[in-house]
């Protein structure tokens, strides 16, 4: 176990549980790699599904009303399902595929349930609706 803490200081902030071995080795980016068990994903979106299992898993007895659906987001930044609510208070957001932190992101003034980072958007609407709003005036 020694060695660990100096092999993650560097991606400090954007590590997570591993949802194969629990560790809290998983490094954010692509491809998505557990320092501590090797796993591997090539496809940060898989890598995303299998955490958030993993961690649905671990907390089913606290919140049975957990569902997969309400905890993957979009990456405002990367357009991806793999924004991640690490603490599961809206406090701070981990994008597994890229790598980017947030911690404001707000609900897409649309109600389409898509998350946007409020320092990039002046509108609060995400840029889907926006082209949607665009293509129907
Ligand atoms: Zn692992
Ligand atoms: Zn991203
Ligand atoms: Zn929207």
């Amino acid at each position: 176990m020694n060695g660990i803490k100096e092999v993650l200081a560097p991606y400090e902030g954007v590590t997570v549980d591993c949802p194969d071995c629990g560790m809290p080795a998983l490094v954010a980016g692509t491809p998505v790699v557990c320092r501590f068990c090797y796993r591997t994903w090539t496809d940060a979106e898989s890598a995303t599904a299998d955490y958030v299992y993993a961690d649905m898993v671990r907390r089913a007895a606290l919140d049975p009303r957990d569902n997969e659906e309400a905890l993957v987001h979009w990456c405002p930044r990367c357009d991806t399902p793999t924004i991640i609510d690490v603490e599961r208070d809206w406090s701070f957001y981990l994008c597994l595929g890229c790598a980017a932190v947030f911690d404001t992101l707000i609900w897409c003034k649309k109600g389409c349930g898509s998350l946007i980072d409020p320092k990039t958007n002046d509108f609060d609407i995400c840029p889907a609706c926006m082209a949607r709003l665009r293509e129907n005036t």
